[in-house]
């Protein structure tokens, strides 16, 4: 049989996860690996849904209608995860094609989600970004305003599961893993989205939930 190279890939990667949870020592353990396909097309993706993967990522609204609309119709099983910077005037079709929205990092977005999400009874989980390295560009709340930021949320009734960060680059992962462990135990949310091709296996000492996983299972982008 001809396994395509991103199932092989997958599939490693699992092996590695497994190994490296047993040289932790936890059970009970059992993180989710989102393949983010952002870049690629149907039929690089076509593979790992008959393979049977159920999660997939993208980065931007606009690609994820294109490339899932229909798929998702064909593949039921599908949760698709919103990993990129969300706009509010975008926020209606992200309700429309994703399951989970990563990037949430304002009200306005959360008010506007929520408007979405009661008009069209939609089910969309959600994670709170957090901005742990201070960088200015990069989007995120500030780490002292997650208690404030997520009590709004909950008033509007979004719901929250997690928390989700992208660590600054060229720095070790492993102390901003250990901060968003610490902040997301403090508002005693039961998700971590953090983790990424290079550091995946560093994210799982700190008990993440949802690793996202580009590179290492599709290959390189090339834009
Ligand atoms: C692209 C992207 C990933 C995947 O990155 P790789 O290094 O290719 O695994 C993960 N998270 C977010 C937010 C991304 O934009």
């Amino acid at each position: 049989m001809n396994m395509h190279h991103t199932e092989s890939n997958l599939i490693e990667i699992k092996n590695k996860i497994k190994d490296k949870i047993n040289l932790l020592s936890l059970d009970q353990y059992n993180p989710k690996i989102i393949a983010v396909s952002k870049t690629f097309k149907k039929q690089d993706i076509l593979p790992l849904l008959n393979y049977g993967h159920c999660d997939f990522g993208e980065n931007k609204v606009q690609e994820a209608l294109l490339k899932w609309s229909e798929l998702k119709h064909k593949y039921k099983n599908v949760k698709l995860h919103m990993l990129g910077k969300l706009q509010t005037n975008k926020a209606k079709f992200a309700v429309e094609v994703f399951d989970f929205i990563h990037s949430l990092d304002n009200l306005k977005l959360a008010n506007k989600l929520a408007n979405e999400i009661h008009k069209k009874d939609k089910k969309v989980k959600m994670f709170i970004q957090i901005n742990l390295g201070g960088e200015k560009q990069k989007s995120g709340i500030e780490p002292n305003d997650l208690e404030m930021f997520y009590k709004n949320c909950l008033s509007l009734k979004l719901d929250i599961v997690g928390t989700m960060c992208i660590p600054p680059d060229n720095q070790d992962p492993k102390s901003f893993f250990k901060d968003l462990l610490y902040l997301n135990e403090k508002v005693k949310l039961s998700e971590i989205s953090m983790g990424m091709t290079n550091d995946y296996l560093d994210a799982l000492e700190y008990r993440s939930t949802y690793l996202r996983i580009g590179t290492g299972i599709f290959g390189k982008r090339t834009n």
